[in-house]
């Protein structure tokens, strides 16, 4: 089963990812994670995605077409793969229609006033890449799953978050419309209840699509 994730910045997309891909055993594909991975490691890709992310803004459509083109030549794709942040826009998604092979779109919405709090107020897990909120952490400063240490994406701050959205109700939201001409959309509702009330909802209709 081949599936994209589709969802504003802080809909949650990365526990539902987590999720889903243990759930149907699919290899995780982040272009978020792999930019983060080559600024780490110093790449040029790295250096040339840094200075797009910091601004809030798309890399080039170009370098991260090629990335997950790439990417889903592993044979480790073969067992089915999840796309998370990718596509983000509409160029890109005619891109993946040449390469891949979609079986279907979760798309998580979400109420746009709950966005900033969550972006700015996120901590993530250098370790496992849990994402935790500081109102629920009561100071804690490492993973309670792993123990390793959270730390605040350079990215999420006010000024970077509002560009992110901006971005994403310009560039990203006519996806659901192209995803629904193509029939393959799964639609589900974001909310302040814990991930997993979500994580059962999209279970129940994968569970099908799997079958
Ligand atoms: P979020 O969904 O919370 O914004 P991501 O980790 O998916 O976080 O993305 C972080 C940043 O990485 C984006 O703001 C963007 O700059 C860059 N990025 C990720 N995926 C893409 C993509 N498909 N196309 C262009 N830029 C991307
Ligand atoms: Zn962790």
């Amino acid at each position: 089963m081949n599936l994209i994730l589709l969802g504003a910045p802080g809909a949650g997309k990365g526990t539902q990812a987590t999720k889903i891909s243990d759930r149907y055993g699919l290899v995780h594909i982040s272009t978020g994670d792999i930019f983060r991975a080559n600024i780490k490691n110093g790449t040029k890709i790295g250096m040339l995605a840094k200075s797009y992310i910091d601004k809030g803004e798309l890399v080039p459509d170009e370098v991260t077409c090629d990335i997950v083109k790439d990417r889903l030549t592993w044979d480790d794709c073969k067992k089915g793969y999840l796309l998370d942040g990718f596509p983000r826009n509409l160029f890109q998604a005619a891109e993946l229609d040449k390469f891949a092979k979609i079986d279907a779109v979760v798309n998580i919405n979400i109420d746009f006033k709950l966005l900033m709090d969550r972006l700015c107020g996120r901590r993530v897990c250098k370790d496992c890449g849990e994402s935790y909120h500081v109102s629920t952490l009561n100071g804690a400063t490492t993973c309670s799953r792993c123990g390793g240490e959270l730390y605040q994406r350079r990215d999420d701050n006010p000024e970077t978050v509002k560009s992110r959205l901006e971005v994403y109700n310009e560039q990203t939201a006519p996806l659901i419309n192209y995803y629904t001409m193509q029939g393959n959309i799964l639609n589900f509702t974001g909310s302040e209840a814990p991930a997993e009330v979500l994580f059962a909802q999209v279970a129940e209709s994968l569970d099908k699509l799997a079958r």
